[in-house]
């Protein structure tokens, strides 16, 4: 890290035209995060002041900041503390991150958190040194395209690396980086490209249309380039499927279209490929459904420490049907949330009786809700059980295939496999670094129950294994991985120090 003495100074020289005189920082080489200070201020220039100075949202608790003493804001304190664990919130601050691990450098365990499970704690914050650790340095409040080719010019000029951040979900921390410039999308060009889920949700309702779309109020672009499931893809597929173009700034710094006609590698790279590596999206177009009448199935019980195996079994033997029947949802525990557009509300009872049974039998509810759009069932059922933000969570994921489901002996080592998950993995893994990198380990290990039994299948890249391994078959598929790095190779001719992602190894960055 950079001394901080610097770090502040170059706030101000990036705010105020009499930066030197102000800071007495005579010397417009001075290197700072790796680019000179005239190189950055050109570069606010350039971009109309719009380079601002990136620190961990949570600093305001803090009365040391990179080791230098400071004055906590209380009332910024406050509101934060109150809000930790609020998407709505957490998402207008370019400092924070759903998941805030990735906000610290885990190696050495240098960052700026809050106690998640009680934010007011004095002692995450008390005699504590507020580091950036993973939060980039400097970002960008990207609105126009010109914006995205100035950092990249800039970038291959310094050698400073980029990231791109839009809503800050990733659960690989690619969205962060440790002294890179940030191109923070989330404001750009009136919110084409950094609109919430939840936003395109409601405009579709109010255009009596359906988007296939994520699970949760405030998921970005990232969402549609790593993959996109929705609780409706059984029926709908995967918004990599559903889109139909993307406008993006490459490597090399030009605005294309990319869609079947033209640029079509590029289309085909962006569906999936993985996050930035192959430019800045800038819009994205996709298809939709009309409005759907969906049969919702929540169905839950209070868990103890013997109904909750049955209940997995119980959820294995019937998953092939209810996916052939149109149902797709989540199952946390001893919460199962499915909807289905492609059955009546009697048939949906009959589908879902089992499970209504053993929920009931055990002391819980199981109902079937009939509502007249997918809007109408998010505001109603997912803003309340989506996937928290604020705690310290990691994932692993298998794709299980259809033939596992088919059999008997396939299902029963799926079964097993959950057993050897349950122990460790419910409700969620919660911890504070440095422990998180062990915290990773028991992550790949236990997800290694799932790769044994479904040799030759994959794994989800946006919800994946940090250290998957043999990632890029996993991931893309070995052939697909080659096809990618063709991609890349082609719209970055430079090879340049940014754009982290599926290449970053290969071209030794
Ligand atoms: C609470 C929660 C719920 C989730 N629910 C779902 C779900 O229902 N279905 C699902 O499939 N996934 C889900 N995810 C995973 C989610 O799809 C990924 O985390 C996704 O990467 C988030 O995109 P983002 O833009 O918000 O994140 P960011 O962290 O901002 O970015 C993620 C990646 O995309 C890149 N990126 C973002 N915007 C752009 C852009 N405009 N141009 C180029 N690159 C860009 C970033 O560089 C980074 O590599 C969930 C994640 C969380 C934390």
């Amino acid at each position: 890290m950079f001394p901080t003495n610097l770090l502040f100074l170059v706030h101000t020289a990036l705010l105020t035209t009499s930066y030197a005189a102000f800071l007495n920082v005579r010397d417009d080489e001075t290197l700072i995060a790796g680019a000179s200070l005239r190189a950055w201020n050109d570069l606010n220039t350039t971009i109309g002041g719009r380079l601002h100075v990136g620190e961990p949202f949570e600093k305001a608790c803090f009365s040391t900041f990179n080791g230098n003493p400071i004055n906590p804001d209380a009332s910024a304190c406050s509101a934060l503390q109150q809000n930790y664990t609020n998407p709505l919130f957490r998402v207008q601050q370019f400092g924070a991150y759903m998941l805030p691990q990735w906000e610290t450098c885990q190696a050495t365990g240098d960052g700026c958190l809050l106690d998640s499970s009680n934010p007011s704690n004095p002692v995450a914050f008390t005699g504590v040194n507020c580091q950036n650790g993973n939060v980039p340095p400097f970002y960008i409040d990207v609105q126009t395209v010109s914006d995205i080719q100035a950092a990249l010019k800039f970038s291959r000029a310094t050698g400073v690396r980029l990231s791109v951040k839009n809503h800050g979900h990733d659960y690989k921390g690619r969205s962060s980086g440790k002294n890179t410039l940030s191109l923070w999308v989330q404001n750009l060009e009136a919110s084409k490209g950094g609109t919430f889920t939840e936003d395109v949700y409601n405009f579709a309702d109010q255009h009596n249309v359906t988007w296939i779309g994520g699970y949760h109020q405030t998921i970005g672009t990232g969402w549609v380039l790593g993959g996109g499931h929705s609780i409706l893809s059984p029926v709908y597929g995967l918004g990599v499927d559903r889109v139909v173009q993307f406008k993006v700034v490459t490597p090399d710094g030009v605005y294309r279209t990319a869609n079947e006609c033209e640029n079509s590698d590029l289309f085909w790279a962006l569906r999936g490929g993985g996050g930035s590596a192959f430019g800045v999206v800038v819009e994205s177009t996709h298809k939709v459904e009309p409005q759907l009448t969906l049969q919702a199935a929540i169905i839950r019980f209070p868990a103890n420490s013997s109904n909750l195996f049955p209940w997995y079994n119980l959820t294995v033997e019937h998953s092939l049907r209810w996916a052939q029947n149109g149902w797709g949802g989540h199952i946390v525990g001893p919460t199962l949330i499915h909807v289905t557009p492609n059955l009546n509300a009697s048939q949906a009872q009959v589908d879902m009786q089992a499970a209504i049974d053993y929920a009931v039998a055990n002391g819980g509810t199981g109902i079937i809700d009939t509502l007249p759009s997918w809007n109408a069932f998010f505001l109603k059922y997912v803003t309340s059980a989506q996937a928290a933000v604020g705690p310290e969570l990691m994932l692993g994921t298998r794709l299980i295939s259809t033939e596992l489901f088919n059999s008997t002996t396939g299902k029963q080592q799926l079964s097993n496999a959950i057993k050897d998950v349950l122990s460790f993995a419910s409700p969620y893994i919660v911890a504070g670094t440095p422990f998180l990198m062990n915290q990773y380990q028991q992550v790949t290990s236990h997800i290694q129950a799932f790769r044994d039994i479904t040799p030759g299948s994959g794994a989800y890249f946006n919800e994946g294994d940090v250290y998957e391994p043999d990632h890029e078959e996993s991931y893309w598929g070995t052939e697909n991985y080659k096809r990618l790095l063709s991609v890349k190779k082609k719209y970055d001719p430079h090879q340049s120090p940014h754009m982290l992602a599926v290449c970053w190894v290969e071209w030794g960055q």
